[in-house]
């Protein structure tokens, strides 16, 4: 059981799992990747995170070097050499390496790495008494600059976002955009209730959360109205109860917001109710028990 990587195919140990100093993922961020996890020691969703890939890649000009299928494979053999019960999954596609310079030309030989370690998930009070996030000055880059809906190797952003938030005490920073509407967490998406109903920030300068489309199914099938719509400050400050969406976190209770209660400072019915139908559909118990 621990940590393992395959870096194009090769079985590594982490501590010998290594890339060239040259690989453009490290001098500029320029890579792409996913993150997925294992439910009862299966990949959940793993298509929509590869299709996920697949449009990060679209909108960089960086094509997948192999094809889907193997690229599962390589993720199931690390998996399956690694041992563990559940596990946290990390696939990154760089650009690869050449001579420096910002010519995305400069390299043509795109690596392929997993890293799989054994899953950490959030301890249970943090979906029992809900966790403080806080709306952070730094704003969620524009679409015409590096798309949000592009998951690459480029996350300073959120790197900026979360050490906010660390000094303001808080679990999440969440990020307005430059006409101060509402976009994502750090490493989430964000929803609201209200009357019952869910809102969360339209696909436009986020990233799309295979998480949140989840969350977006559940809604459909429990009933509850779902509106995508534009959201500000207030409306989160006005719900009756918010919560952030992830793969390793799942459906998290945001209670407090820049040190306010929200609704009743407890985690609310819709919120757990949706997590306990989460947990449903990905085949665990339910956090509680
Ligand atoms: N937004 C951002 C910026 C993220 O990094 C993540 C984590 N991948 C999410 C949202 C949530 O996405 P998912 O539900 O697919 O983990």
């Amino acid at each position: 059981m621990g940590t393992l990587a395959s870096i194009d195919g090769r079985l590594v140990p982490p501590g010998a799992a290594r890339l060239s100093i040259f690989d453009r993922g490290f001098l500029y961020g320029d890579s792409i990747y996913e993150v997925f996890r294992t439910y009862r020691g299966h990949l959940f969703e793993a298509e929509a995170h590869l299709d996920r890939l697949e449009r990060s890649g679209e909108l960089i000009g960086l094509v997948l070097p192999v094809p889907r299928g193997l690229l599962l494979a390589r993720i199931e053999r690390t998996l399956a050499a690694s041992g563990n019960d559940e596990s946290y999954v990390r696939l990154v596609i760089t650009r690869g390496e050449g001579e420096i310079g910002l010519d995305p030309a400069l390299a043509c030989n795109p690596h392929v790495v997993v890293i799989v370690r054994p899953l950490a998930p959030p301890p249970p009070d943090v979906y029992r008494d809900g966790v403080e996030a806080c709306v952070v000055h730094v704003r969620r880059n524009l679409r015409e600059a590096v798309d949000p809906a592009a998951k690459t190797g480029n996350y300073l952003n959120s790197v900026l976002a979360v050490r906010e938030a660390r000094a303001r005490g808080a679990h999440e920073a969440l990020m307005l955009d430059a006409n101060g509407r509402v976009t994502e967490g750090s490493s989430s998406n964000v929803f609201a209730v209200r009357a019952g109903g869910l809102a969360t920030p339209p696909l436009d300068g986020i990233l799309e959360g295979v998480t949140r489309r989840v969350v977006l199914d559940l809604a459909g099938q429990l009933g509850l109205p779902a509106a995508e719509t534009p959201l500000g400050p207030e409306d989160l400050f006005a719900a009756d109860e918010l919560f952030l969406t992830s793969t390793t976190r799942e459906i998290v209770p945001l209670v407090r917001l820049d040190g306010r209660a929200i609704g009743s400072g407890r985690p609310g019915p819709v919120t757990r109710r949706l997590l306990a139908a989460f947990r449903a559909r990905a085949g665990v118990a339910p956090v509680d028990s």
